[in-house]
């Protein structure tokens, strides 16, 4: 029976979009199904999107203007004991480490492309296509409808949002504090000149409440001696937003469902990672652009939901998403240790990590996707 849909895309995140626009252009008809979210307030995330992602949202004609995804060109690390690790683009020869993408407007222009784009059908429930891909978030019910196990390991920690208007310029920097087991991350926002950050605060469970219920002028002050006063005065622009840490990885990728359609997991609904080096989303649009490669690419009379190109999906996200989820939580574990002689060992990893030249410059490549 011919379906209405080629693919049925369950859950209109940032990945979501994404696919549904990379198949359109495809010529694949694509069901995209949205759901309107508890109402809050705007994301006060910004995203540091790398290299890659910057490419495939530029292919689908999404990628923000300089204002909103201000490109990054120096990253300075810092350990809780001396420790410090430089990055820059100008040693890498590249234009910039990465680019910190307003969330909200990220998301407007995904969802006004897709409008436009005829192939693609907003619907509000689920329809019956050759392939079904889920990309419903950490969350996802379809997943556990499916019986997709997501065996979820908690950190102790939440990642406190929010956005800052600095003193001194943020001088296309991103400086991210590791201390006493917490990790605290300035993104440049608002383009060059910017005197805008985003905040991503991974704080232990303990503090998370009266961090978040503290006077704006208290919370600044915290913030303020933790960065070392490096961009002076500090004023909250945002409201606080506080988000669980968690690590995770579906047990599967693809399958059957008991109707007899195909489905694959992609984006948060198939891992999710910590923050810390923030490379949840870029792996999520790592998925998708995977996705549409295998489609794009396969023989005219292979179907959407052939089983080997499936199988070929899974086996290649599987590997990349697996490394690096190892490494951050690698990372989390290692900055956790309180015990003083882990505290020298990771600031004397840090300093010779700085040195080591080569290694240093694999990792920053690495992390930008390339
Ligand atoms: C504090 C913090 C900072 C982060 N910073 C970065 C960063 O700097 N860089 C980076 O790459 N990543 C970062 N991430 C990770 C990033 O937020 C996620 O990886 C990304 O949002 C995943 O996108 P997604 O579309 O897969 O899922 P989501 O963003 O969760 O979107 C899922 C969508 O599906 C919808 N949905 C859910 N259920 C259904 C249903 N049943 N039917 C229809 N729709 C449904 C939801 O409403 C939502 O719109 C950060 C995460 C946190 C918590």
């Amino acid at each position: 029976m011919k379906h209405p849909y080629d693919i049925c895309i369950r859950g209109g995140g940032i990945v979501g979009h994404t696919l549904a626009l990379l198949l359109a252009r495809e010529r694949l008809n694509v069901g995209l199904v949205t759901h309107r979210p508890a109402a809050h307030g705007p994301d006060v995330r910004a995203y540091a999107l790398n290299a890659k992602s910057k490419t495939l949202l530029a292919s689908v004609r999404c990628w923000p203007d300089a204002q909103h995804a201000t490109a990054v060109t120096q990253m300075q690390v810092l350990g809780d004991d001396g420790g410090v690790v430089n990055f820059s683009a100008n040693d890498l020869a590249v234009d910039a480490l990465t680019w910190i993408v307003d969330v909200p407007l990220l998301e407007a222009r995904l969802a006004e492309a897709v409008r436009y784009q005829p192939q693609i059908e907003v619907i509000d429930h689920p329809m019956p296509a050759t392939l079904t891909v889920v990309c419903e978030g950490k969350s996802s019910r379809t997943r556990d409808e499916l019986g997709v196990a997501f065996d979820v390991a908690h950190y102790p920690q939440r990642a406190i949002a929010a956005r800052l208007t600095t003193e001194l310029a943020h001088g296309q920097t991103a400086r991210q504090w590791f201390t006493e087991g917490e990790i605290l991350a300035f993104l440049p926002l608002d383009g060059e000149h910017g005197h805008t950050v985003g905040i991503v605060w991974s704080v232990k469970e303990s503090r998370v409440q009266s961090l978040l219920d503290a006077s704006t002028e208290d919370f600044c002050q915290e913030l303020a001696q933790v960065s070392g006063h490096c961009l002076g005065g500090l004023q909250l622009a945002s409201e606080r937003v506080a988000w669980p840490l968690m690590a995770s990885q579906a047990s599967r990728w693809i399958g059957t469902a008991p109707d007899g359609t195909t489905w694959a997991l992609a984006g948060d609904a198939a891992h999710a990672v910590h923050p810390l080096a923030g490379q949840g989303l870029n792996l999520g649009l790592g998925d998708v652009a995977e996705l549409a490669r295998i489609l794009q690419t396969r023989a005219a009379w292979r179907p959407v939901n052939d089983p080997k190109l499936m199988r070929q999906y899974e086996r290649t996200r599987r590997a990349e998403v697996s490394a690096a989820a190892l490494a951050m939580d690698g990372l989390q574990q290692l900055f956790s240790k309180s015990s003083p002689t882990w505290q020298a060992l990771r600031n004397w990893g840090m300093n010779g990590f700085e040195r080591s030249g080569l290694a240093k410059q694999w990792a920053a490549r690495y992390a930008m996707g390339l």
